[in-house]
């Protein structure tokens, strides 16, 4: 995708590796986003008075329909946003187990809640809606990252207004808008614009938009959180990661450095939960960091479409080259090279740097793309400082054989989520998911995280005057 220009009324989707066309797009200017916000809040009170029952059914129809369409979706992630078919297909079916997620929440009892102190009083207390809740998602996972914020909104009463990235507007905008509407879904509970920085700026300061649910870079997110601050609105950031994978010394080295290159080259390593730094114990990490390169350098790059490519484009030429000068940087900065490194645009290859020290650059800035590092460390203490080390905090893990030391290190990483005896890049839409530090403000997804981020409290007391 080039820049948008202020003059241009619609957005042409292309095909990231040939260009050719997909499909158009409305933009949406700052005028439009508001009005879309506006029918979104006066569509807000019947949706909300809706019952429960009523409208999970809706969104578990929506995710039917978007499984029934899976090759239609699949297609367009892997043209539209360079997914190779192994990914599509994981994310069209991990969207509808987000959408039928939310469907479970709100269909959920909830918990009792102790009565008021005064006895002369009785309370009923209960989360609601909050309103109209503004989406804006990047372009990696633009179905699935999505989903696991319109499935809760809607399931548990709000309406949302949605608005995907300007890389993928098919694949995270118009799949929606079809299987909702086909779901039977009323008019204005789902809105969608399209656009870039002034359209989601538009979105978080729109009156009628009651809470913002942001994913994508700290530096946006920043921003975004400063608006929504100054504004009172509720805002859910889920930002970059700089994710730690910790292996220790007992571990197979071909099945981690296995595991290791899946977590790190998925989807060309743009993945927020990618294994950027791989924490590795002195008494395997050569042998490790061998085995590493060896699964990299086996990937198959090339073109998703036409190929039994592993590793698609990257996103776009701008970003091939923010990866390019963060690899020459580190090798500079005294890094080894010991894979991949040199760009083929639109495709860029699994990159290993070794010896990787903490006073690097690549050490602590996210490199969205197919690079990962490794650094050797003595003990599980300096392990645990390493990967702490950090002004990031999303996801992490410990690769180890001994699941109780595992344990014991996960739980002094400073992060939203660890995985032991696995690699970094995991989803369950049941389980809270969330980043802190420059990773976010805290869990907005998954299990009750959802149903607290979407859902306010209100408490209506009786009493006989
Ligand atoms: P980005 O922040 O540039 O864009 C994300 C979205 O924000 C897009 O829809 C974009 O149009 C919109 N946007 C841009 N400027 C805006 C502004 N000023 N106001 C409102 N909206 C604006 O993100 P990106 O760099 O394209 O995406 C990759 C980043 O997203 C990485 O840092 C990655 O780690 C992160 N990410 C995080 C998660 C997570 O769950 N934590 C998931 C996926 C990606």
């Amino acid at each position: 995708m080039t820049a948008l220009t202020a003059s241009q009324t619609h957005l042409e989707s292309r095909e990231i590796t040939t260009g050719e066309p997909l499909g158009t797009v409305e933009l949406s200017t700052p005028d439009r986003v508001t009005s879309a916000a506006r029918r979104a809040g006066a569509a807000a009170p019947a949706w909300a008075a809706t019952p429960a029952e009523e409208r999970a059914a809706i969104v578990e129809r929506a995710a039917d329909l978007l499984v029934q369409r899976a090759e239609q979706a699949q297609e367009l992630l892997v043209r539209e946003g360079g997914a190779i078919p192994g990914k599509a297909y994981f994310e069209v079916h991990q969207a509808a187990q987000e959408l039928r997620h939310g469907a479970r929440l709100a269909r959920h009892p909830g918990l009792p809640h102790p009565p008021a102190d005064d006895p002369e009083r009785t309370a009923e207390v209960t989360r609601v809606p909050l309103g109209v809740v503004g989406v804006i998602v990047p372009w990696n996972f633009p179905l699935l990252l999505a989903a696991r914020s319109l499935g809760p909104a809607l399931a548990l009463g709000n309406t949302v207004l949605l608005k995907p990235d300007p890389h993928t507007p098919l694949s995270g905008g118009r799949l929606f808008v079809e299987a909702f509407a086909d779901a039977g879904l009323p008019p204005s509970v789902l809105e969608v614009v399209h656009g870039d920085a002034d359209a989601g700026s538009a979105l978080v300061q729109a009156p009628d938009v009651a809470m913002v649910s942001f994913t994508g870079s700290t530096e946006v997110g920043r921003e975004i959180g400063a608006v929504c601050g100054r504004l009172l609105k509720r805002v859910v950031l889920e930002l970059g990661g700089q994710n730690a994978l910790v292996v220790l010394d007992d571990v197979d080295v071909e099945q981690a450095a296995a595991a290791g290159a899946w977590g790190s080259f998925l989807h060309q390593g743009q993945i927020c939960m990618s294994a950027r730094r791989h924490l590795v114990h002195r008494a395997v990490a050569e042998e490790y960091t061998e085995a590493f390169a060896r699964h990299a350098a086996a990937l198959r790059v090339g073109d998703p479409y036409r190929s039994d490519a592993q590793i698609g484009p990257v996103i776009d030429r701008r970003q091939l080259t923010t990866v390019a000068n963060a690899v020459e940087q580190a090798v500079a900065q005294g890094a080894r090279l010991v894979t991949g490194g040199r760009p083929q645009p639109p495709y860029y290859p699994p990159t290993v740097l070794a010896d990787v020290t903490e006073q690097m650059d690549v050490f602590h800035t996210e490199v969205f793309g197919p690079v990962a590092t490794v650094t050797a460390f003595t003990d599980d203490a300096e392990a645990i400082r390493l990967a702490n080390t950090s002004d990031y905090g999303l996801t992490a893990a410990v690769y180890t054989s001994d699941t109780p030391r595992g344990e014991l290190i996960g739980r002094q990483l400073r992060c939203g989520v660890t995985h032991i005896g696995d690699q970094t890049v995991v989803q369950d839409a049941a389980l809270p998911f969330g980043g802190i530090g420059a990773s976010g403000n805290g869990s907005g997804f998954g299990g009750r995280a959802s149903l607290e981020a979407f859902t306010r409290w209100h408490t209506l007391t009786t009493s006989t005057p």
